[in-house]
């Protein structure tokens, strides 16, 4: 088991300052993985990143909503391509930095969406995916 990072991620960054093991990345090139990623080898499942996100975007892997129900105005961001996401978000990080994403959209309220299939790009990530790299 491991902690994920899932779509409503929005790079923030403030869960990466708290990691005592430093296994959270900023996805790269952001087209194509556009959040941040928990290498799953590494975390140590101490939870402290999740009260860290603003936007309530980490998850413990087995506990990651199949029916996640919206307030309504949360942007979820997807890889370029995905249908649907075509909405650009534009904000700052934790350390106020700005943000731009283009492939985003905004969740109704009472929308419930499945956030399993945002588990395995976690993993992905580090095993295929330029995260590996990232951690050399
Ligand atoms: S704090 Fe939340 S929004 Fe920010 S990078 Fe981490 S998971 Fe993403
Ligand atoms: S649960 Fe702990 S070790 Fe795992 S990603 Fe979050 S802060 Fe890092």
């Amino acid at each position: 088991m491991t902690h994920v990072i899932t779509r409503l991620c929005l790079r923030d960054s403030g869960c990466v300052d708290v990691c005592p093991v430093e296994c959270i990345v900023p996805g790269k090139p952001v087209d194509q993985w556009p959040w941040y990623y928990i290498d799953p080898d590494t975390c140590i499942d101490c939870g402290a990143c999740i009260p860290e996100c603003p936007f309530e975007a980490i998850f413990v892997e087995d506990e990651t909503p199949a029916e996640f129900t919206a307030q309504g105005g949360e942007y979820v961001s997807m890889p370029a391509g995905t249908p649907g996401f075509d909405t650009v978000y534009d904000g700052e990080n934790h350390h106020g930095d700005p943000v731009h994403l283009e492939h985003t959209r905004v969740l109704e309220a009472g929308e419930t969406i499945d956030l399993t299939p945002d588990i395995q790009p976690n993993y992905d990530y580090f095993e295929d995916g330029p995260g590996y790299s990232a951690l050399d």
